[in-house]
């Protein structure tokens, strides 16, 4: 049982994310916000698009991706 436990941290520690990588909300892809300049700030949060076509999605309607 302990070492299945073990198994499972290790694996799940492989998945952790980069905390300098953001999620696109409205494709679901992995941003670089070093790497991009297209970001909005909304409701005190900045989020990040990997395009301006996502971008322009997220500004006409903030509401509908982030409630
Ligand atoms: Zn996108």
């Amino acid at each position: 049982m302990s070492s299945n436990n073990t198994k499972q941290l290790k694996k799940a520690g492989m998945h952790i994310e980069l905390p300098n990588k953001a999620i696109d909300v409205i494709c679901g892809m992995e941003v670089d916000p070093a790497q991009t300049k297209l970001h909005v700030e909304h409701k005190g949060e900045v989020y990040y698009f990997c395009s301006i076509v996502c971008k322009n999605h997220f500004v006409n309607d903030p509401q509908k991706y982030v409630g």
